[in-house]
């Protein structure tokens, strides 16, 4: 089965509500600047890979390179050979910043085809199942204690395992938005906080810890400081007592390894997006497991194709203890997929079918196409 050719589609997805975090509080972004990869083959199936990078907003710039460097570096090789394919795409990128979010994107497709080919679910790909489906956690973002709260009672009664919150403003911002959720939420759904990265000291996270944990009893805390400052992070971890989670710390399964030997953090926020691909995600997941640091999965706001990636990965990986990250088809008014993973009462279950098992929505890709 030979790549024949490559289509990449760059996206403008509307959101329901604008994102507001620690990472763009002055710049609420509105909808997802994303890609759909195309890899179409001599034997007449179609592989779907899904470019999504929420922050920074570059999801186009990497359509450009998807299109200009990847496409032609790739076509004319065997899609059953991912490893061959990835090393090349690994070389065309060397080693930049933004590539796994690249490789994710073509890694999917050519699961999406491999599965295909052979007539099995992604999962099966990767060693078949360990559940039946994942439960999920809703994320909600930075407004008034009111409109937060609000949000809490709904993902309550939606079902949603544990409600994450983005903090990192004033403290007597963040103090309202914790009450109040806490309130809503109510004691049995799990509270995590994430600050991306927003506090500039170990001082001033400790602080703001300190103070949550005195009015509401918080699951973790993730990414409290910039993501190089590992040393920061261990601090804080045996400063404030509260279990530490690294996101924007965790790219590779290299940045799992410095994590564990800086002894940084608690849990691994663990993204497919940002690992390079549903494979790569499962060796952090397994590194993580050798060494008993719970993982979760984390969402770049996915669509459908990269959704459905991150509910085979779900199902496939033995140590997922927690409620998962992965609702980003909920973010938008309209998903590219027709048919792909469901989200029911706080559960992502893979889709029926071979491969990702997603169908695409020419529909609503035409209406959100940029160019
Ligand atoms: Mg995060």
């Amino acid at each position: 089965m030979i790549l024949k050719r490559v289509e990449v589609i760059p996206i403008r997805a509307p959101r329901k509500e604008a994102v507001k975090s620690g990472l763009n509080a002055a710049d609420p972004v509105s909808a997802s600047e994303f890609g759909i990869i195309r890899l179409f083959t001599d034997s007449g199936l179609e592989g779907l890979g899904e470019i999504s990078i929420t922050f920074p907003r570059i999801g186009h710039s990497l359509c450009h390179a998807a299109r200009t460097m990847l496409a032609p570096a790739i076509v004319g090789r065997s899609a059953l050979e991912a490893p061959r394919v990835l090393a090349e795409i690994d070389r065309v990128l060397g080693g930049e910043l933004s590539a796994p979010y690249l490789r994710s994107a073509f890694e999917m497709a050519l699961l999406d085809l491999a599965g295909k080919h052979y007539n099995i679910p992604v999962y099966q790909l990767l060693g078949g199942r360990m559940r039946e489906r994942a439960p999920l956690a809703w994320g909600i973002y930075q407004k008034s204690p009111e409109e937060m709260a609000a949000d809490a009672a709904q993902a309550r009664a939606e079902g949603f395992h544990a409600i994450k919150l983005k903090v990192g403003r004033r403290l007597e911002d963040d103090m309202a938005a914790v009450k109040a959720v806490t309130e809503a939420a109510g004691a049995d759904v799990p509270l995590r906080l994430d600050a991306n990265a927003a506090w500039r000291s170990v001082a001033e996270a400790a602080t703001a810890i300190e103070a949550f944990a005195k009015v509401a009893p918080i699951a973790w805390i993730e990414q409290p400081l910039p993501r190089r400052n590992l040393e920061g992070l261990r601090l804080l971890r045996s400063r404030t007592g509260v279990p530490i989670m690294a996101d924007e710390s965790l790219h590779s399964l290299r940045d799992a390894f410095e994590l564990s030997r800086a002894e940084a953090v608690d849990v691994f926020n663990v993204y497919v997006a940002e690992s390079g691909g549903v494979r790569a995600a499962a060796d952090i997941f397994a590194f993580a497991a050798a060494l008993d640091v719970p993982c979760i999965i984390g969402s770049q706001a996915e669509m459908g194709i990269a959704t459905a990636a991150c509910a085979h990965l779900a199902v496939a990986v033995p140590n997922l203890p927690y409620a998962i990250e992965t609702f980003g088809p909920l973010r938008y008014k309209r998903d590219i997929v027709k048919k792909g993973a469901s989200i029911e009462r706080g559960w992502l279950t893979t889709p029926e079918g071979p491969g990702l098992g997603v169908e695409l929505d020419l529909d609503a890709v035409q209406q959100m196409r940029v160019d």
